[in-house]
């Protein structure tokens, strides 16, 4: 027997694993090889050609955004300081119908389509030449994309006004199959925004027909998240059903103040739908949304911050009733005038997001916009602000749900293949931090600080974030459909 002492690239000692499982967490080394988990355990006496000291420290997989916003920025921002910061080193990009291709080279963008921030130049006119440009020059997190069926409606037809003709829908869904077979993870709808207001059930149906041999995702901002979120649920259960295949509700809300309670039936709803067909959710601890400046009734109710806008950059980061006020006209002429652009809306109640939070299936997505000066502050502090506040001063729940809520359901719900758990074998895609002093630092007025408590992030074996500085290292990966591999 050859006795030969095991030698790592990267050996973390000293720290307390929280595998992203649930379980327990318990005190071991945890040494990487080849950017995958190589050893768990007591590794006393083995070598490396470096070592990370965790002592005191939680050890836990990298957090797996599961909503996010990110298409353009991981190639434009490709370090993503605003994620890799909190620890998360994987998105799901493709979120709301809005996905960064493909896209014709001649289009207008419409709202929110523009939120992406795609540029004029250099667009992807197919999901395979996105998911290559990503591979071509790394971001610093590992993306998992989605193709977007405003991003579809666009493309194809000339009125988005109206539901698809046949040809149309015939256009969208020999596109959906080229993203499939590039490797995409699913088909994500937003038909709350005025690209997809029109569609019909049957059109995103027929649409997501090449979902259902590769058991491929379909991710909904639903139709209506207010006085009619519960027939919402339904038409997207009766999707999940229609197409034979798992369907994620994102960022689950009830929102304006007629609905704030309502929660406590959409759960149970949800819950009692879950015996009978695959469906997941995920939602953002905070109780102001974000999404581009809108005149509904119900949004304008509460307290509205402008995050970003076109025609006037210096009014981002104040409230829209000063500078209607300012202006001398209504709240809905000054929200006109400011558009296009994003805001900050204030409608709903702690108590609903709390109760989400807390709901046994609910995963952690950020919905950040990574756009302008002034975003949500969830882009730079949704993971730690679940870790610290919710998990550990609120109590919302152990420390151990509220990573696997971030990482090892995340991974089962969209399929992410060896990663999410501490294992060996697995990616190593790893967060350490300080469960004592971990907490978020983004606010309202000064939004884009990054958390405190994150000693270390490390992305297929490489340190990406170490002590508040950014290493440089560009390591994330393509995550494609396993099928699709
Ligand atoms: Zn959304």
């Amino acid at each position: 027997m050859t006795d030969k002492t095991p030698h790592y690239d990267l050996l973390i000692r000293g720290g307390t694993v929280i595998d992203g499982t649930k379980a327990p967490r318990f005190d071991a080394d945890v040494g990487i090889v080849d950017g995958r988990i190589a050893a768990i355990g007591k590794l006393t006496g083995h070598t490396a050609d470096r070592t990370l000291d965790a002592t005191g420290r939680i050890v836990a997989p990298g957090f797996i955004d599961s909503h996010t916003h990110d298409d353009q920025a991981v190639l434009s921002q490709a370090q993503m300081p605003f994620k890799v910061s909190q620890g998360v080193t994987t998105v799901v990009a493709g979120n709301c119908g809005i996905s960064a291709a493909p896209l014709r080279v001649d289009m207008d963008l419409p709202m929110p389509l523009s939120l992406l921030d795609t540029p004029a130049e250099g667009r992807f006119t197919t999901f395979a030449a996105y998911l290559d440009a990503l591979r071509a020059t790394p971001s610093s997190v590992n993306v998992a994309a989605m193709v977007g069926h405003s991003t579809l409606r666009a493309v194809v037809m000339s009125d988005l006004d109206r539901p698809a003709n046949e040809v149309e829908i015939a256009a969208m869904q020999a596109l959906v199959e080229e993203a499939m077979q590039a490797g995409a993870i699913g088909l994500s709808t937003g038909t709350f925004y005025p690209p997809a207001v029109k569609a019909t059930t049957e059109e995103i149906i027929e649409v997501g027909r090449p979902l259902t041999s590769r058991k491929a995702l379909y991710v909904t901002h639903m139709r209506d998240e207010s006085d009619h979120v519960m027939e919402s649920l339904e038409e997207t259960f009766h999707i999940g059903r229609a197409l034979d295949i798992p369907v994620v509700v994102s960022h689950h809300k009830v929102q304006n103040a007629q609905n704030f309670g309502k929660t406590k039936v959409t759960l149970p709803f949800i819950k009692e739908a879950m015996q009978h067909q695959c469906i997941g959710l995920d939602c953002y601890p905070y109780t102001a949304g974000s999404t581009m400046i809108r005149t509904d009734r119900g949004m304008m109710d509460g307290r509205v911050l402008i995050a970003s806008s076109v025609p006037h950059p210096e009014c981002a980061g104040r409230d829209l009733k000063d500078i209607a006020a300012e202006w001398g006209v209504s709240g809905e002429e000054a929200a006109v005038r400011l558009q296009p652009g994003s805001a900050i809306y204030f409608m709903m109640d702690e108590d609903d997001v709390q109760r989400v939070l807390a709901f046994e299936d609910t995963m952690i997505g950020s919905d950040g916009i990574p756009l302008g000066e002034k975003p949500h502050p969830r882009l730079w502090g949704t993971f730690p602000r679940v870790l610290g506040h919710y998990s550990r001063d609120v109590g919302l729940f152990p420390l151990e749900t509220a990573v696997w809520k971030m990482t090892g359901l995340t991974a089962r719900n969209f399929g992410l293949h060896e990663r999410g758990t501490l294992k060996p074998g697995h990616h190593a895609d790893v967060v350490i931090f300080n469960a004592a002093t971990v907490r978020d630092t983004a606010n309202y007025e000064t939004p884009t600080q990054p958390a405190e408590g994150i000693d270390a992030v490390i992305v297929n074996g490489a340190v990406t974030w170490q002590h508040g500085v950014h290493s440089g290292a560009r390591n994330g990966q393509v995550i494609v459909r396993r099928e699709a591999a």
